[in-house]
């Protein structure tokens, strides 16, 4: 097919019959060792069959074949089979050269290789199991065997339901090997990153049970498992013989993308409080399309269904943004984040778009761009996650504070009511005792405040070998005032006797009781016989000098008083002093009344 002359003259001739024929006769692709790789496509003649029956031999003799001046030989979506032609001549040294097409889900590409020897076929595509491929590789690849100064003349056949893109690069073999290291690990990188966070979050999702981390990581799982069905790691390492599946593969994670990103969009900012409702029907929509699209990818021809994939896509990663930027502007919590992992989504799409229309130029950056971005995408996301638990725990402290305080406020309130209640329960036991204590008549404290009062004494006055005085007062001729004046009159007068024995009452230790009737007992702790009668005298001056005044005029009363004091023997002593005292009385009755006696002077 060649012939042997210097590569530039053989070039040179080339370009003038093409020149001259004005017929699409390309120049041959030198190869370069120097280079490495060489882009094949920019230059390439093409040939539409539309028919997809011609066979080799008749492509040949075909004249009207067209030069492609895209980098990419790209079609879009047809059902015609493209065939491509090109000439490689190799002026190195080295034999082993590589034909790879960079798109893994075409569906056949047919590789004729003509040279002086012979021809050689290679069927390629993702209708083939991955084994029948001569070199396992996720691209696809053909290996080359071009002595030094000889040409190959290289037909591909290409006919897919995918979109029909064809980028071909010729490599020398050791280059290839070596430059493959930095595209693996970035795919290394981006699969592991891919790897490690969705297994964090599906932790995370375990332990919180929130169904945004769950929409999250199925997001991040269809993502990975999209690129990787793109790129041909899926069929390379997943599922190398499902050649049906590889392609609806491409269709259903790609959909789950815009599903679960949907969802997990639905559920991140829907839930700190109800969305627009323009953006819940879109949400509505989008997951409907979605749905639909996954139970078409294995009903419905590949194209048709990606022909609404794509643009919902796009149209995902917008809603994404706008809700995002909507949210910022409502300032929602964790907002910024979330539309900042949009926009590094949307700026790799871009990118990609760009570099495909040559706006861009093609290096590792620019090739990976969309990688990248949904990496940073999804780490962003996961900032998003974060940001909004430390938002949530911020408000579940806060509302925890607000409870605490809240409590506080009732326990105090109810602090506060117990004493008040204990305040009245005490005051309202007060005076229950005080009414339990005190003669209702005449306001003085009955006889059982008495008993208690000398027992309680009595035991001080022994303890400390005091003395203690009893006084023991009755009124005279108290009876005749009934008979006279009436009872109310008789308790008139009763009232005021006791008030004037009160007033003769001056230390806080003594005690003036109602003894019974018109009988009255004056204790004096720690007192002789000799204060005693000064009391009693004072008690029957102050009785006598004082008038009852009634309604119908005015009566003077007296009273007798018996007294005995002295230091009790024992506790039990009350009663004898008591008696002792009422003795005394007994004998001031019969002296003739208003007088005292001490018992110690009669006994
Ligand atoms: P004496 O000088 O001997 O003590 O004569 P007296 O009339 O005071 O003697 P007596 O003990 O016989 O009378 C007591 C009277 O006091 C009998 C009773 O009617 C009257 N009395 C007792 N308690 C009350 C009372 O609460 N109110 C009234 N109005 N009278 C009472
Ligand atoms: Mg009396
Ligand atoms: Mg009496």
């Amino acid at each position: 097919m060649h012939l042997r002359l210097p590569t530039s003259i053989w070039s040179l001739l080339v370009w003038l019959l093409c020149l001259l024929t004005g017929s699409a006769l390309a120049a041959p692709y030198e190869t370069s060792v120097a280079l490495g790789r060489i882009q094949l496509d920019k230059g390439v003649l093409y040939l539409e069959d539309v028919s997809t029956k011609l066979t080799l031999d008749e492509v040949r003799q075909r004249q009207d074949w067209k030069t492609s001046n895209s980098s990419t030989f790209s079609q879009g979506y047809n059902s015609s089979a493209w065939w491509l032609k090109l000439t490689v001549h190799n002026r190195e040294q080295r034999e082993n050269w590589l034909l790879e097409v960079s798109y893994p889900v075409l569906d056949h590409i047919d590789i004729y290789v003509l040279q002086e020897d012979g021809l050689q076929q290679f069927l390629l595509g993702d209708k083939q199991p991955f084994w029948s491929r001569p070199l396992q590789h996720h691209n696809f690849l053909a290996p080359l065997k071009l002595p030094e100064n000889t040409s190959a003349e290289i037909y591909l056949r290409v006919q897919s339901t995918s979109s029909v893109q064809v980028p071909m690069t010729l490599w020398d073999e050791q280059s290839f090997h070596t430059m493959q290291i930095a595209p693996t690990i970035m795919h290394g990188i981006y699969y592991g990153g891919l790897l490690i966070i969705a297994l964090y979050n599906l932790l995370i999702y375990f332990v919180l049970g929130e169904r945004a981390y769950l929409y999250y990581v199925s997001y991040i799982v269809s993502l990975a498992l999209f690129v990787s069905g793109l790129h041909g790691w899926s069929f390379m390492f997943l599922w190398p013989n499902a050649t049906q599946w590889n392609d609806q593969s491409v269709l259903v994670f790609l959909a789950c993308c815009i599903l679960f990103a949907v969802l997990f969009t639905r559920r991140f900012l829907a839930s700190e409080k109800p969305f627009q409702t323009w953006a819940s029907l879109l949400f509505y929509v989008f997951i409907a399309i979605c749905t639909g699209a996954i139970v078409a990818a294995f009903l419905t021809s590949y194209a048709h269904v990606i022909s609404v994939l794509v643009p919902l896509a796009v149209a995902a990663c917008l809603l994404g943004l706008t809700v995002g930027i909507v949210a910022c502007f409502e300032k929602r919590a964790s907002a910024p984040y979330y539309t900042l992992a949009w926009t590094m989504l949307f700026m790799g799409g871009i990118v990609i778009a760009f570099n495909k229309a040559n706006i861009l130029p093609s290096n590792l950056f620019t090739e990976y761009a969309l990688l990248i971005g949904s990496l940073l995408e999804v780490l962003l996301l996961s900032f998003a996650l974060a940001e909004r638990i430390n938002q949530e725990r911020s408000l579940r402290i806060q509302a925890q504070s607000i409870a605490l305080d809240t409590q506080k406020q009732a326990n105090d309130a109810l602090e506060q009511r117990v004493a008040e209640r204990t305040r009245e329960l005490e005051y309202a036991n007060k005076k229950l005792q005080e009414q339990s204590d005190t003669d209702q008549l005449t306001g003085l404290k009955n006889r059982r405040y008495l008993n208690q009062f000398l027992e309680s004494e009595f035991a001080r006055s022994n303890r400390y070998q005091h003395s203690i005085a009893i006084l023991m007062i009755d009124i005279d001729h108290f009876k005749s005032v009934n008979d006279n004046y009436g009872h109310l009159a008789g308790d008139l007068c009763l009232k005021t006797v006791a008030e004037q024995i009160s007033q003769c009452n001056r230390e806080p230790t003594d005690l003036v009781a109602r003894y019974g009737g018109e009988e009255f007992c004056f204790v004096l702790p720690e007192t002789t016989a000799t204060g005693a009668q000064v009391v009693a005298e004072r008690i029957l001056r102050q009785i006598e000098n004082t008038a009852v005044t009634l309604k119908s005029g005015s009566l003077r009363v007296t009273c007798s008083i018996g007294f005995y004091a002295s230091i009790p023997t024992s506790a039990k002593e009350v009663n004898t002093f008591i008696d002792r005292a009422d003795a005394a009385l007994y004998h001031s009755k019969q002296n003739g009344r208003n007088c005292l006696t001490n018992f110690t002077d009669i006994a």
